[in-house]
């Protein structure tokens, strides 16, 4: 009997919360024809200037024309651009559609809807879901086009892991049962042998994966990780299929250990641990990009320091009853797995070289993109993240210029290739727009100021 109710508690508790999640947004009922952005400052991401004084004609959804400005045209939609400037739509790089930012303490049940759109309330067009269910997210990418209201998104489906290995070692310590089971079932694909890597590549394409995920990493940090053999597996496999890989990575080693393999994409950047000049030239001869994803290490260490504040952006999105459990009053109440405790201790000690690693990988020239871990890390609010993103960039020296098209053209590019139809402002490109008030070149925090999302010539309404 002891043991049944043994159970029973351990159920609830582990249970997941549902939460009762603002509408926030809508496609606005009827698009004219035409609409111009008169007078506008426009970052068009294909230079690290602003171009002043511009109109901005859409039609059809396309961009049409990028001109100075004249006399406000009549008979068309006119947009007052003066002292705001216009930025291709936001293209966040790391997103789990199919996941939750709610601490262990307060499981909640993923909300695909309110992530998309929490997403494309803070402007973000475009996405790459990076770890999630494959059938769930397959079946919200058939939506795209009808009643999905988000980012247009690519996915990979499960993160091929080492069986055992993160993010099963992770969630194992950080949810309680069966919560954790959840998760696991959600997040890891996991394997053993290079055979069965080959297989879970082709399961994934089969069901619409656009790219491979895999992780090589130690959380906590004396769990095993991928062995190259494993890693190149994989690798060569999304190669030979046409697809790109992407690796979840924490130190240096593990960086080059998936450089080495091919791997297109780096994320988490170097968090733990330090990234030398000659490693961060390696990674730069071997052609891969980075996503620094600093805002899942702040957002850790808040929480360790019970010191978390959701920003004003973030308090819009989500509900009262979501946030509360962030508080240092119900944080500092909570225990956490010693393990998972030992490894946040590093990640706090290593706040400085984790900077010092963006900004040493930025002077080798390795293209950084902006991901956020949306709904994929605790505290990891859905389009908050993204935005805090840029700041913290900001923070650790990259030009605001780079981070701009770390957040559009060059996540755009990588998902969609050298021709991508969005990321840019040009003629004939997708109108994927946001406005901003300000100048997010001599500041980069203007980037949450918005003032308008336009989805492929459609614009977002707020609703609340
Ligand atoms: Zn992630």
């Amino acid at each position: 009997m002891r043991s049944l109710l043994f159970v029973l508690l351990a159920f609830t508790l582990g249970c997941p919360a549902s939460h009762r999640y603002p509408q926030l947004i809508r496609r606005e009922s009827s698009t004219p024809p035409v609409t111009v952005f008169h007078d506008v400052r426009v970052f068009t991401s294909t230079d690290t200037t602003a171009l002043e004084h511009q109109d901005v004609r859409v039609e059809a959804g396309k961009i049409v024309s990028i001109a100075p400005t004249a006399p406000a045209p009549s008979g068309v939609r006119v947009i007052e651009g003066a002292g705001k400037t216009l930025l291709p739509g936001y293209v966040d790089f790391h997103v789990h559609l199919t996941g939750s930012p709610a601490p262990p303490w307060a499981v909640a049940w993923p909300d695909e809807e309110h992530n998309g759109r929490a997403l494309l309330a803070s402007g973000v067009t475009s996405a790459m879901d990076v770890g999630g269910e494959l059938d769930r997210l397959e079946a919200l990418w058939k939506r795209q086009g009808t009643d999905w209201l988000g980012p247009r998104f690519t996915f990979s489906g499960q993160i091929v892991s080492l069986r055992g290995g993160y993010p099963t070692s992770m969630v194992k310590i950080l949810f309680p049962w069966p919560a954790s089971a959840l998760a696991d079932q959600r997040f890891s694909g996991p394997v053993s042998e290079p055979l069965e890597a080959e297989a879970a590549v082709d399961w994934r394409l089969h069901h619409g994966a656009h790219h491979i995920k895999l992780a090589i990493a130690s959380v906590p940090l004396n769990a095993q990780t991928m062995p190259p053999e494993l890693v190149q597996a994989t690798v060569k496999r999304a190669h030979q299929r046409g697809v790109k890989a992407v690796a979840h990575t924490d130190k240096a080693v593990h960086a080059l250990r998936a450089a080495r393999a091919g791997v297109d994409a780096l994320m988490h950047g170097i968090h733990l641990g330090e990234l030398t000049a000659a490693d961060a030239q390696e990674l730069k001869q071997a052609g891969v990009v980075v996503s620094p994803t600093l805002v899942v290490f702040e957002r850790a260490e808040a929480l360790v320091q019970f010191r978390f504040q959701p920003t004003e952006m973030e308090k819009r999105l989500y509900p009262p009853s979501f946030l509360e459990p962030f508080t240092p009053e119900v944080n500092r109440k909570q225990t956490l797995d010693p393990q998972l405790i030992e490894w946040l201790d590093q990640l706090q000690a290593d706040r400085p070289k984790r900077l010092a690693a963006v900004k040493t990988l930025h002077d080798a020239g390795v293209p950084l993109l902006v991901g956020s871990d949306a709904a994929g890390s605790i505290g990891c609010l859905a389009g908050g993240a993204f935005l805090d993103e840029m700041r913290l960039l900001s923070e650790a020296g990259i030009p605001n210029a780079d981070i701009l098209k770390g957040a559009t053209v060059l996540p755009a590019r990588f998902i969609a290739g050298p021709n991508a139809d969005f990321g840019t402002i040009e003629p004939g490109k997708r109108a994927d727009l946001v406005l901003v008030d300000g100048d997010p070149l001599t500041d980069i925090t203007v980037t949450s100021k918005l003032v308008n999302v336009m989805q492929s010539g459609v614009l977002i309404e707020r609703v609340d």
